[in-house]
């Protein structure tokens, strides 16, 4: 996708470091975060969002907890925990359509959000 941020991201015409990445996904970090740790995991593969999303591309989305899993491992989030969020839609604060989930961790974090 041409004007796609995070497909700019994917493809290294934007130079963000990546935190991790694999054959189908790729992670690194928000630009504005809103937690000492505050990651987006996001599948190389341009999907707008898990509304949007195809049968197909269950694979690959259940590709994105496999990463998390690493990601928290690698950065030690497992002993105290960390909290995984897929905003989808206006309504859920989807703000870039290209699906992504974002992984906060280091601090207590609240429920419900706003
Ligand atoms: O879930 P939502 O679509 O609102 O999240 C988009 C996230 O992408 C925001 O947290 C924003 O800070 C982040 N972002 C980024 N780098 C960009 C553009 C957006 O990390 N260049």
């Amino acid at each position: 996708m041409e004007d796609c941020i995070f497909c700019k991201i994917v493809n290294r015409e934007i130079g963000t470091p990546l935190l991790y990445e694999d054959e189908e996904v790729v992670a690194f970090r928000d630009i504005n975060p809103v937690a000492p740790d505050h990651i987006l995991i996001i599948p190389r593969k341009h999907i707008r969002s898990v509304a949007d999303s195809t049968e197909e591309e269950e694979l690959i989305m259940g590709k994105l907890f496999g990463a998390a899993r690493k990601i928290a491992k690698a950065q030690g989030f497992q002993e105290n925990g960390f909290r995984l969020v897929v905003n989808t839609g206006a309504d859920g604060g989807q703000t870039v359509f290209h699906l992504h989930m974002h992984l906060l961790a280091g601090r207590a974090l609240g429920w419900p959000p706003g």
